[in-house]
């Protein structure tokens, strides 16, 4: 058996398939592209798995890197699954759980998007990549740029967590500050040559990282789904990476049943996949004036929308949106009842399990897990002295 099944890469929007092993972004139609695997050639056996370390490369069968030697790894992957018996017991979801991606290199499970996209980019010949971001997208391409030996031009809001400023610079990658949202460093991206740009979606491997979330769900619960998983949504690759998991383990043969109803969850102050989810539309209308705490989710109009729209039709989730204050005060009550500090947009996802509780979206026996994507240690702000 190979390193990586990866067979080639196809289009979710034309079906157009595409040769995988060439510096790739978009397909010519404007889609983001999807790896695809020869998943029957997969001879991986569950007890195998068990054995392997326990970090995100153990399912290097189903993720696109062909050779070990191009694996830029700082250790990501394997976060807890913890439960949190007090809080779900007050919010009325006794089997609720929380897959911590706080303890991961640095601190948001924006690394394993990183980890991936860095190393399948080094492995097809990319020495310089580019990108906006909202802030930790930027730290963590930032410092596996470095560990990879290759140069980094990020380019953020001025708003964004100054942590991520001082990530991106301490690992030496070059910092450009926009005064405007993420759209506006993408625009600045765009102009910049000699560089790949890594944008989300825009390069097709970013989504094959967090997809190890989904991967990780499954294992972590002896491969039994939950009932509904629920994930703070901007640019949405991780909902979309989840749901693309578990397709990818029904069709290896090793779970089945329904699959967990996803839930994206988002900040009334910038919720256009609430809003098309809806209205019952297959994309998303640009969010006018997007302004959130949850900086991580300002993303007015996600290019991957309509496959966030796909993976909630076809697991019957659902998207809702919270306010800021309601964010604000589910972080705050999570930590004094389980001692969890966890940044905003996970917050939001757990106040989302209160309002879906409440009602009756989820039933009183559920087994819920809920998304914490970051160290709320990222994020002192949120915390008055
Ligand atoms: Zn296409």
């Amino acid at each position: 058996m190979t390193f990586s099944a990866l067979s080639h890469l196809e289009c979710p929007k034309c079906g157009q398939t595409h040769d995988a092993d060439q510096v790739i972004g978009l397909c010519p139609c404007g889609s983001p592209l999807l790896a695809r695997y020869d998943v029957p050639a997969v001879t991986l056996t569950k007890d195998e798995l068990a054995a392997r370390p326990p970090d995100l490369w153990r399912y290097h069968e189903l993720l696109p890197v062909r050779a070990p030697e191009n694996v830029v790894t700082l250790g990501e992957g394997m976060t807890p699954l913890l439960p949190l018996p007090r809080y779900g017991r007050e919010v009325g979801v006794e089997r609720l759980l929380m897959k911590d991606e706080g303890l991961i290199p640095t601190g948001t499970f924006k690394a394993r998007g990183a980890a991936v996209g860095v190393s399948r980019a080094y492995e097809v010949g990319v020495r310089r990549i580019a990108m906006p971001t909202n802030g930790n997208a930027g730290s963590s391409w930032a410092a596996y740029a470095a560990r990879a030996g290759m140069a980094a031009l990020i380019s953020m809001p001025v708003a964004a967590p100054e942590i991520c400023r001082r990530e991106v610079k301490v690992v030496g990658a070059e910092l450009h500050l926009v005064d405007g949202l993420i759209g506006d460093a993408a625009a600045f991206i765009r102009e910049q040559e000699g560089y790949f740009d890594v944008s989300t979606l825009k390069e097709p491997y970013r989504i094959e990282g967090k997809k190890t979330m989904g991967l990780e769900i499954a294992e972590q619960l002896g491969w039994q789904l939950p009932d509904v998983i629920l994930y703070p949504t901007g640019g949405g690759v991780g909902i979309i990476g989840i749901w693309k998991a578990l397709v990818e383990l029904r069709e290896l043969g090793w779970i089945d049943g329904p699959l967990p109803r996803l839930v994206a969850v988002q900040s009334t102050g910038c919720a256009p996949i609430v809003q098309a989810y809806e209205k019952g539309l297959p994309e998303s209308e640009p969010w006018p004036d997007a302004k959130t705490i949850a900086f991580g989710i300002t993303v007015p109009k996600a290019l991957g929308d309509f496959l966030v729209l796909q993976a909630i039709a076809d697991t019957d989730g659902c998207a809702v949106a919270v306010d800021d204050e309601t964010i604000l005060a589910e972080q705050h009550h999570l930590a004094r009842l389980e001692g969890a500090f966890i940044c905003p947009e996970g917050a939001a996802t757990f106040a989302a399990v209160r309002r879906l509780r409440e009602s009756g979206w989820i039933r009183a026996d559920d087994q819920v897990v809920a998304l914490n994507t970051g160290l709320g240690l990222k994020y002192p702000e949120t915390v008055p002295l």
